[in-house]
Order: C-alpha cells, then structure tokens, then sequence
C-alpha cells in the first residue's frame, strides 16, 4: 500500500476505490493462475467471458435493473451516445425533445441535429446553467420520440434530483448518466436509455454503458453504423467485436465493491455527507467562497465554485495542490474552482479540502 496517493480531485477520468485499484495490482501478472494478464487475453475466452458476465450481473443487482432491459458495454465515450440516441430512436424526421441544464446536455442536442429534429424545450444557459426547470409548464412537442435529459452536468454541477415525464405516453425519458452513475439509486423503469461514461464513477475511461428497454432496441436508421447500432450489440451481448476489455474488468471490480458497501442507498449516504460538508463550508464562509447553483439542485458529484476574490484562484489551487489535493481548477468553460468528489473520493479527502478551505480564508481576509 502506498501512503503517497493523493486526493485526487478531477472530473474524469477520476480517482477509484485504492482497494480496486490494490486488487487489479495484485491480479495483473497473472490472473487468476492462467500465467497472463487480463489484458492480453482473448475477449473469447472463459476468463474474459466470466468477467463481462460477472460485471453485468453486478451492476444489474446494484441498479436493479429489470430483466426487460439490456445492459450493453461500448466504445465511443458518452459523446458517441449523443449520435447513437437519436440513430436508435428516431427517423430523420422525427422530433425530440432536449432540456439542457449545462454544457453536456447542450452537445448532445447539438449532435441530435444531424440525426433527427431535436427541439429545445427548456435551456438554462441564460441562468449561467445553475438551474433545472421545474417540470409542470414544460412544454413538451406532442410528437417527440424521447425526452433528453443530463442527469448530471459535470461542469456545472447541477443535477436532477427526479425526473421529468414525457408527456406523450410513447416517448422515453432518455438521460445521460455519465457523472452521477451508481452514485445513488436510480428507478431505472423510468427511463427508456441510460448511458453513462464510466471514467468517473465506476472504471478507468475506454467503456460507455448503456442501458436500454429492449422494446426499443431494432429500429435503427439505415445509415447507423453497427458500431453504433443497439441490437448489434445486444445480440452479440456486447461481443461484436473486440470490447474494451480490461476496462470492463476494472468496471466489474468497482461493482463490486460496492456491492460490499452496501449497494447504492448506502453509497448515496456516503456521498450526502461528503457533499454536505463541503457546501457548508462554502456557504458558512461569509462569501468568501461562491456555489452559484441553486441549492435544491447542487450536484453531489461536482462542486463548482469561485472565489469573491478571484485574483486568489490561482494560488488557492496550487496551495491545495502542494498539500495533496490535485485537480481543483474548474472547467476552462467557466473558470473557478471545482471539486469532483465521485464514491470513490474518501471523505477524509473532503474533509482535508475543507480545512484547508478554512485555512486559506483565514489567511486571506
Ligand atoms: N456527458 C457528461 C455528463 C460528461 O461529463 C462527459 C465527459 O466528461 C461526457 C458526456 C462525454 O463523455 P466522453 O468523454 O466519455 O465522450
């Protein structure tokens, strides 16, 4: 075990659990007695076969995921789920409706573009995306395939705590899951598709889950390629061709570990009280320091804010940095400070960044 990890604050590809990280180590030789490691085998093979299938299985008892649903490991990135949304769902002429409650939401109606009519029935750009709308008076199109949600902006740190219906009763909710994956209990029945990055929460980057109802799986557009065609990939569970296989492996062993924790009501307690902490000590600073999102929609995941003097920025991250505390600048779209803190972030981690929070004040007054 090394003392010298440090706290690592990025959005992503972002810190995991050291016990996944000590197991992978202690398995990398040789895995499993077969005299090679898990990354050179064949994605064909009784080893690699056990580990996609374990890592499905897990994550199906984490999210409970109900037996209608696929669970499909992918390439791409969530960025390539934007394209494969609408490809899936829609025909050219198809409309859809996109709420965008920051920068990743927006990307993926943009994407939509290309694919289908997507319509943007709600925008929190003039706000600075610090809100998410309230959701009776939304007007949704009558004919819309889905309804397109960011569950959780990354950048902005706002997040949806419930879901919008659609309100034409044959569309689905559709939401990108990337940064607040099994990071709390979801009621995956709700939506149509969930796809998430898994650089965040559950794995290192290279692998794009996507969890879709099967009813909807079949009706891609002629023109989607087959990488990015949901029954492709459904029928060969994942397999049509060479998959991101060490990454899985490390997915399944995230799963698994929280599923030792307790599942994911006790992994949401957990990142409650990391979150708490630290938006109390950025509210109780007297303004020092600044979240400008709405307090009912913070995200747990990603904590935005500024400093009132923001000539000190700077310095406040290369301070924390030199205290073990890495990865503090936020996005280079909006500036300020932003502390990712995922499952895997300990509290002490947190804990340490508010102390210092505290510190820094009281040196700069
Ligand atoms: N959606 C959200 C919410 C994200 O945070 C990110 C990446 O950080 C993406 C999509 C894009 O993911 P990828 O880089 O895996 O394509």
């Amino acid at each position: 075990k090394d003392q010298d990890r440090i706290f690592n604050f990025a959005a992503g590809p972002a810190t995991l659990p050291e016990s996944v990280i000590l197991k992978a180590q202690s398995e990398l030789y040789n895995y499993h007695g077969s005299g090679m490691s898990i990354m050179e085998m064949s994605h064909r093979g009784k080893e690699f076969d056990a580990v996609i299938k374990r890592a499905e299985s897990d994550l199906r008892l984490l999210l409970a995921v109900p037996d209608d649903y696929a669970v499909l490991f992918l390439q791409g990135g969530a960025t390539t789920q934007f394209a494969a949304v609408p490809l899936n769902l829609c025909e050219p002429d198809d409309a859809a409706d996109y709420i965008v409650t920051g920068s990743w939401g927006d990307k993926a109606f943009k994407e939509a573009q290309k694919f289908c009519k997507p319509n943007l029935i709600w925008s929190g750009k003039s706000d600075k995306y610090t809100k998410i709308p309230p959701f009776e008076g939304l007007e949704q199109n009558p004919n819309a395939k889905y309804l397109h949600i960011c569950a959780n902006e990354t950048i902005h740190g706002v997040e949806f705590k419930n879901y919008p219906t659609p309100s034409n009763r044959d569309a689905i909710l559709v939401a990108d899951m990337s940064s607040n994956f099994c990071s709390k209990p979801v009621d995956v029945s709700k939506f149509g598709v969930i796809y998430a990055g898994a650089q965040k929460n559950v794995g290192p980057s290279g692998v794009t889950i996507v969890i879709v109802r099967k009813d909807l799986i079949g009706n891609a557009q002629p023109i989607t390629p087959v990488m990015l065609d949901y029954k492709i990939h459904a029928d060969s569970a994942s397999l049509y061709n060479t998959p991101p296989c060490f990454t899985i492996y490390i997915c399944g062993l995230v799963f698994e570990d929280l599923l030792e924790q307790g599942g994911l009501v006790e992994v949401e307690k957990k990142n409650a009280k990391k979150a708490g902490i630290l938006y109390d000590a950025i509210d109780g600073s007297d303004g020092f320091y600044v979240c400008p999102v709405e307090k009912s929609v913070r995200s747990l995941m990603n904590v935005p804010f500024t400093l009132q003097k923001t000539d000190l920025e700077k310095k406040f991250i290369e301070e924390a940095a030199k205290e073990g505390m890495i990865q503090l600048k936020g996005h280079r779209s909006v500036g300020g400070v932003r502390a990712s803190i995922y499952n895997a972030m300990p509290l002490a981690g947190v804990e340490k960044l508010v102390a210092f929070m505290k510190d820094f004040q009281a040196r700069h007054l």
